[in-house]
């Protein structure tokens, strides 16, 4: 089947959500009726080893408008919505996620803001029901640093899911890079956004696919591809110390030119502590540059395609 040119696009990534994928399609398609305007909705399984796979393939078989997309083995969330997007055909595109954190309601909601003339509309989460203080908290955190750092501007308390119009699409889909950062890059596009605000509610069913460590790791790639501010810190950072230090020494030889009575070894001893502690974290923050830089450079695909439902000629 040929993938026919439609209005909306939904993208919807999937890790193991074998109990929220009927209640997430029947919402979805109920609130896409109600635009009166030709849909498609996008599953993505992202290596899913639950039965998501299958009730995904019924879906597709039962319903032409219904497309899915499975990769190899587990690749992320943000890989997994690139692929929704390149194969999107809408001129628009929305991603939610599996679970209804993102509520099927707001595609109205998205919908009229992108009809009033918007490129971007974000969603700012009022409230977050059923997470962890700790989620919360670290979710708020990231965002402050991120927007330190980075000198750019992602409005905080909005989630990964927003409509993108055609247009903002496919600048972000020439993009080259691997760390696929979807809020990031949204934001380095640029363009006039709109923001809805909604309450964002539990998981319908099943648990978070992000664990501490794996946020924690998340935070830092997702950072550093925009922001040079922490190796621009080392470099103020040691030479700072290279005067302080310099400017210590010529002290101390000059008082032990006037013989005042001094004891310069524990200086020497604390400032070389000091030193080496500012050296390792300087090392590690160069280093997980290189790391970063390095996984460009091998230049590996995003992503890799096991099969295709509904999605043009090679259908599987
Ligand atoms: N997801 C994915 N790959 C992953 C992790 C998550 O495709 O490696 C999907 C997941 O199925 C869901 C969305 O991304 O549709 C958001 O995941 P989750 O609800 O676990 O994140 P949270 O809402 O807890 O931040
Ligand atoms: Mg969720």
């Amino acid at each position: 089947m040929k993938n026919s040119k439609v209005d909306i696009s939904i993208v919807i990534p999937v890790c193991n959500e074998e109990p929220t994928l009927d209640r997430c399609l029947k919402e979805v398609d109920a609130e896409c009726k109600k635009l009166n305007r030709p849909y498609e909705i996008i599953f993505v399984d992202d290596g899913s080893k639950d039965k998501s796979l299958s009730i995904l393939e019924s879906f597709a078989k039962e319903y032409s408008y219904v497309k899915v997309i499975t990769f190899s083995r587990n690749f992320g969330q943000n890989p997994a919505l690139f692929a929704g997007f390149k194969y999107a055909s809408g001129d628009a595109v929305i991603n939610l996620d599996a679970d209804l954190q993102d509520p099927a309601h707001l595609i109205g909601e998205y919908v009229a803001k992108w009809e009033e003339g918007y490129d971007v509309v974000l969603s700012k989460r009022r409230k977050r029901k059923g997470e962890s203080f700790f989620k919360k908290f670290t979710s708020k955190l990231f965002y402050k640093v991120y927007n330190f750092l980075s000198k750019t501007n992602v409005p905080k308390d909005c989630g990964i899911s927003r409509l993108l119009s055609r247009k903002v699409l496919n600048e972000i889909l020439a993009l080259r890079e691997k760390n696929l950062y979807l809020a990031g890059l949204t934001d380095f596009v640029g363009y006039k956004y709109a923001v809805i605000e909604f309450d964002r509610d539990p998981r319908i069913s099943g648990v978070t696919k992000y664990s501490v460590k794996r946020l924690i790791k998340l935070a830092i790639t997702n950072i550093l591809p925009f922001s040079t501010t922490p190796i621009n810190f080392v470099t103020g950072t040691g030479v700072f110390l290279g005067v302080g230090g310099g400017t210590m020494l010529i002290t101390l030889i000059v008082l032990s030119i006037l013989s005042v009575c001094f004891s310069p070894i524990l200086w020497i001893i604390s400032t070389m502590l000091i030193l080496s502690g500012i050296i390792t974290v300087g090392i590690g923050i160069v280093g997980t540059y290189v790391a970063v830089t390095y996984k460009e450079t091998l230049d590996r695909p995003r992503y890799i395609i096991a099969n295709k439902y509904n999605l043009g000629d090679d259908d599987e």
